[in-house]
């Protein structure tokens, strides 16, 4: 599979960075993390003829801004759209008129609307668990089992014993990181994580590799302070990536 960063940004576009959004590619379907601006890519990307899931941690703005561009991708088969538990009808408030077209009108007849209760009522072609993180809002971290490998995607979050049980094991997380370096190492009901804590999570839950994501764009104001914020966190986790738009990662 092919893991894809479309938008590395938290909070809003910048010049060298758009809102949230990661694509998965396998032979046989894509799966898109969540949907700011970055999703505006999957247009040269996804095989629009093969099944599309689109999973949503969270229903804030920057994981969420690019669901009025979903009419202009042409999905040839229905989609499946994940929200967290409870989070239906604030998406299908968010995504109407008058802000947008309708949710059902913007994907093809027969796509389904299903919150992370709900993941059992139907058949995905991977393997999916989900539990709550740590956020002000309902906000659900996930566990993918494709192709033999697991890959956990935890957006947005604090350090917290989900974000380290959704990550164990796995071969890649793809985890947030907000906050800058010193800001929410001592605050254990932070919203986000900076990258101490992020590898510290790494290390702690066992994984291969994990690539950093959501830089907090009020934050982080250049890809070169990502870069040294995140290499000084490797002497905790080596294997420790600096997201930036368009990385590609091969599993
Ligand atoms: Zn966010
Ligand atoms: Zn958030």
């Amino acid at each position: 599979m092919i893991v894809t960063m479309l938008g590395t940004n938290g909070w809003f576009d910048t010049d060298f960075g758009q809102t949230m959004c990661t694509l998965i590619r396998t032979r046989d379907y894509s799966v898109i993390l969540d949907a700011g601006y970055g999703i505006r890519r999957i247009k040269e990307l996804v095989d629009f003829s093969k099944p599309v899931y689109l999973l949503l941690s969270h229903l804030h703005l920057d994981h969420t801004i690019g669901l009025h561009t979903l009419d202009s991708f042409h999905f040839q088969q229905p989609v499946k759209i994940v929200v967290p538990a409870g989070q239906k009808q604030a998406f299908a408030e968010l995504v109407r008129p008058p802000f947008t077209n309708p949710w059902a009108k913007m994907v093809p007849e027969g796509s389904e609307l299903l919150d992370t209760d709900e993941l059992g009522t139907t058949a995905f072609p991977f393997e999916i668990s989900t539990l709550p993180l740590q956020h002000p809002v309902p906000d659900h971290g996930y566990r993918l089992g494709i192709e033999g490998k697991t890959v956990t995607y935890l957006c947005d979050t604090g350090f917290c014993d989900n974000a380290l049980t959704l990550a164990g094991g796995a071969d890649l997380v793809i985890a947030e990181c907000g906050a800058l370096p010193g800001t929410v190492m001592d605050k254990p009901n932070a919203p986000h994580m900076e990258p101490e804590l992020c590898a510290r999570l790494a290390v702690e839950a066992g994984v291969s590799q994990m690539v950093l994501t959501h830089f907090g764009a009020g934050a982080y104001t250049s890809i070169p302070q990502r870069m040294n914020a995140v290499a000084a966190a490797r002497t905790i986790f080596p294997n420790l990536i600096t997201g930036v738009d368009n990385l590609e990662i091969v599993l």
